[in-house]
């Protein structure tokens, strides 16, 4: 890594060639007993079951590691700071009035500081690849830096730190509002016009250049901030990478829309955008069954991050009728608030038992199991939407691996998929034991390598940016 920001890298298990022992793995093909993983170059080289441990490291059952396909990193200093109710109704646009706050005092130090916090914390959850959608780009006074992926290469540098795998999806933001609004003050450490964009990607892309696997993309940051001009003019920067969006998260944005455009956004979207596989609609809350019918003929995965639209009472997106449709989906952090793959799978299945009082609702049929169908398909959909390396335990696959503790009392007599099924429902972060990106171990005993010093930072960091 030739960039003078980014410190040493997460320390960890550095043998070219090294075997670990499961007692279970959830391979592609269903769950298999007494599992050894050789790991070579950071790829699993070979997997084998049935087959006694005889020194290898020992641990519970393993999974693949998740993607965690919407981040942004800095909203993670500021959970908790907007669950104050204010003089009127409280909803997404008073709490985005906390956060534009919050933005106004971060400096490229504070960024990468939280953003490591937020990455450790990832880790120790479950998540093995973050897309981290970026849109804080300029100095305070609203001037891009010397170098206009100074802050991107602060995401880089914490990503790097903690080993996390990385797809940066610097975002394009140019506008306050359907049909071209000017933007307003509190967002101008976020706005570019296309040509700015273009060397931002361009410097993005150098900023991330030394981290292993690690992708870019590009990120309209919705349709109210761009124009159809603009959204054109970006998306082949993707140069065939990903290319996520907002959509659909809020009522309102439905309404102005509707009001801008004659059509509700995600309609208008298909309508006019090169919508296809490498795409990630995020949120698409508020979709009819029409649209949700074109985002699955589309190929397009939707990014859920319930436990963040929850949170900011966005709305329930019907992922009953999409997932029976076929949908792809994954599963995002989005602003950070709590930070667990476990929770966000429980809270994307019991929005639809409360919605439609009934239980084991996203189920793929009788006898089926929710977590045990839930867990593959936002392993695929995540992975397709952040463009990486596959995460499954197969040869040639990356070796991002999840161990929980197979000692721990949720896990009493429970095999197969009942133990996703203690884990979403139950455990949850609490369950992770050893953690492996790129095969490197990153996390033992459920607490990241450099826990200590990344939590130091933050406080020092944080504390300053709230004085
Ligand atoms: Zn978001």
């Amino acid at each position: 890594m030739t960039n003078s920001r980014i410190p040493g890298a997460a320390r960890g298990s550095s043998s070219p060639i090294e075997t670990l022992w499961f007692e279970s793995a959830l391979l592609p093909d269903g769950w298999a007993q007494s599992v050894r993983l050789t790991i070579a170059d950071g790829l699993i080289s070979r997997v084998e079951t049935g087959v006694p441990q005889s020194g290898a490291p020992g641990y519970g059952p393993a999974i693949a590691g998740l993607a965690n396909l919407h981040s942004h990193a800095f909203q993670r200093g500021m959970a908790g700071l907007a669950e104050a109710r204010g003089a009127g109704d409280d909803s997404f646009w008073t709490w985005r009035e906390v956060m534009y706050r919050f933005v106004e005092r971060l400096d490229p130090e504070g960024l990468q500081a939280i953003a490591a916090l937020a990455y450790l914390e990832m880790l120790e959850s479950g998540f093995t690849r973050v897309g981290e959608f970026h849109y804080l780009h300029h100095d305070r006074d609203g001037r891009a830096y010397a170098d206009p992926a100074e802050m991107a290469a602060r995401i880089a540098a914490a990503a790097h730190e903690t080993g996390i795998g990385l797809t940066l999806l610097p975002v394009f933001y140019a506008h306050g509002g359907f049909g071209g609004a000017a933007p307003g003050g509190a967002q101008r450490r976020f706005v570019n016009d296309v040509e700015a964009y273009g060397r931002l990607m361009a410097a993005s892309r150098a900023a991330v250049a030394g981290l292993p696997d690690a992708v870019v993309g590009v990120a309209p940051h919705s349709l109210r901030a761009v124009t159809a001009e603009e959204l054109a003019s970006i998306v082949p920067m993707a140069q065939g990478g990903p290319v996520h969006i907002h959509i659909a998260e809020q009522t309102r944005e439905v309404n102005d829309c509707l009001a801008a455009t004659g059509t509700r956004p995600v309609t208008w979207l298909l309508d006019h955008a090169p919508v296809g596989p490498t795409w990630c609609l995020v949120h698409a809350t508020h979709v009819k069954p029409a649209e949700a019918a074109g985002i699955v003929a589309s190929g397009a995965v939707v990014g859920l991050c319930p436990v963040t639209e929850a949170n900011l009472g966005d709305g329930v997106f019907p992922a009953s009728d999409y997932l029976a449709l076929g949908g792809a989906f994954g599963i995002g952090s989005d602003s950070n608030v709590s930070i667990d793959p476990a929770e966000e799978l429980r809270t994307l299945e019991y929005a639809q038992r409360l919605a439609l009082r009934r239980r084991n609702v996203l189920a793929g049929g009788a006898g089926r199991s929710t977590g045990g169908d839930l867990h593959p398909r936002a392993l695929a959909g995540g992975g397709q939407a952040l463009g990486g390396p596959a995460s499954a335990l197969h040869p040639g696959a990356r070796a991002d691996i999840v161990a929980f503790d197979g000692r721990h009392p949720c896990l009493v007599s429970r095999a197969g998929d009942a133990v996703l099924d203690s884990w979403i429902f139950s455990a949850g972060r609490g369950l992770v034991d050893g953690v492996w990106c790129g095969g490197r171990q990153v996390v033992s005993g459920g607490r990241h390598h450099r826990r200590d010093a990344i939590v130091a930072r933050y406080g020092s960091a944080l504390r300053a940016v709230l004085a």
